[in-house]
């Protein structure tokens, strides 16, 4: 893989600023859940030639000629997403997941039908019906959380919920969820009350790929995802559904919401989805829950709580209140110290989201650079050291130096530096 050369002659400024983002990438640990790093065929994949084209439409029936090759590209990727997760129709032209959930709802709801989804501060995302978001401005929303105890989800309060409210649609799927979500029980509800169900796998993808998640595509009306989380792909997204959608899924994206799909992404979404076929990438995910499990637990020996008492999936969620701290205060510290994560709401937080008292931890990407295991205590120990003295620039200097000792010994895109 060359090194960007014609970039570094036309445009140095934007070249310096890539090798120095490459340079931020590898130096330091990235533990931000929704994050990843592609396979070097997925990054030239995007710098392909395909950017040039125009193929508004689908294949076969496109409003440009000269399609018949990215016709072929499309098919392929499309293909191998049905195969994959076993979906009856796959549309893989969403740009992102946030399009990806947009288009689902403009092809099934009016404005002013309900929808139901998880809050924010439970774990849910914006596309859910958060007020800041089209799908709380365009639609009634009715939100669930999870239960004050267990820090899970309570079927039995979201089916009173969903009966009582009646929604055409309930969404199902989270940003900062770390347990199983029982697709069969959501379909139950959804079925209790009439509406359509919508999974929205962003986060878990790979998982659910790999067969370490259960599958909702055998009970979900939709299933939407991203295509860069777990699945290390391209930043895109895309949506599988039930035959019976296809068509109205097909134009809500296309006239409705896009215009020409983004043919290089496309290609990039085609390798991933056949990398994430192979035996080696099941490993991969393996690797990411064993990653997240022991992160769990030798944060917990080091005197953190861990919302819901641990994980099933590749994320951690930590309420660092019970060390004293403020998620913003927390997510600083560690910025400082070159492990980079976000502050996030831990159920029923007192404080609000800017400050919230968590912090979301994840292991896709470190796991993609091969750590493993006793990685994750070399993680664990650089965390809860940093937070002991989160305002000591002298103190997270030199936990900062670990950092690199550690982040040198897996390393990232060797030769793109
Ligand atoms: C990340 C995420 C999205 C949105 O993806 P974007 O590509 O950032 O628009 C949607 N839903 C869930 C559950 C997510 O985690």
């Amino acid at each position: 893989m060359n090194r960007y050369e014609a970039l570094a002659t036309a445009d140095p400024e934007i070249h310096r600023l890539a090798q120095r983002e490459l340079r931020r990438q590898a130096d330091g640990l990235e533990l931000i859940a929704s994050e990843n790093f592609v396979s070097v065929a997925v990054l030239e994949a995007v710098g392909t030639v395909f950017t040039n084209k125009y193929a508004e439409g689908y294949p076969g029936r496109r409003y440009y000629g000269g399609c018949e090759v990215v016709d072929d590209v499309e098919r392929l990727a499309r293909t191998r997403a049905q195969e994959l997760f076993g979906a009856e129709h796959v549309n893989v032209q969403p740009h992102s997941g946030t399009s990806a959930n947009m288009s689902v709802y403009f092809a099934t709801l009016k404005p002013g039908d309900k929808l139901m989804g998880m809050d924010l501060s439970s774990g849910g995302h914006l596309t859910h019906g958060h007020p800041l978001s089209y799908s709380g401005r365009d639609f009634p929303v009715v939100s669930y959380g999870v239960d004050r105890e267990t820090e899970r989800i309570d079927y039995a309060e979201v089916e009173r919920l969903a009966v009582a409210e009646k929604p055409k649609m309930i969404v199902c799927g989270a940003s900062a969820y770390s347990r199983q979500i029982d697709f069969a029980r959501f379909r139950e509800i959804a079925d209790a009350c009439g509406a359509l169900l919508l999974a929205d796998i962003a986060h878990i993808a790979g998982l659910v790929a790999t067969g370490l998640h259960p599958s909702p595509v055998p009970h979900a009306d939709f299933v939407t995802t991203t295509t860069h989380k777990t699945l290390r792909g391209p930043r895109s997204g895309l949506v599988m559904c039930r035959k019976e959608h296809r068509k109205a899924l097909n134009r809500s994206v296309f006239p409705g919401l896009q215009g020409g799909p983004l043919m290089h992404v496309i290609a990039a979404k085609a390798v991933a989805l056949k990398e994430a076929a192979t035996e080696e990438f099941k490993a991969y995910q393996q690797q990411i829950v064993k990653n997240a499990a022991r992160l769990a637990t030798t944060l917990q020996d080091r005197g953190f709580r861990i919302v819901s008492g641990g994980t099933d999936n590749h994320l951690v969620l930590v309420d660092v209140s019970s060390k004293g701290l403020t998620g913003k205060v927390a997510e600083g510290a560690l910025e400082e110290a070159a492990i980079t994560v976000n502050k996030n709401t831990i159920p029923y937080d007192p404080n609000p989201p800017l400050v919230a008292s968590g912090v979301r931890l994840g292991t896709p990407a470190l796991t993609s650079r091969g750590m493993d295991e006793p990685a994750m205590d070399e993680v664990a120990n650089l965390i809860a050291d940093a937070l002991e003295k989160p305002e000591d620039g002298a103190h997270l200097a030199g936990v900062k130096g670990r950092v690199k000792q550690l982040a040198d010994r897996f390393p990232l895109y060797p030769n793109l530096s």
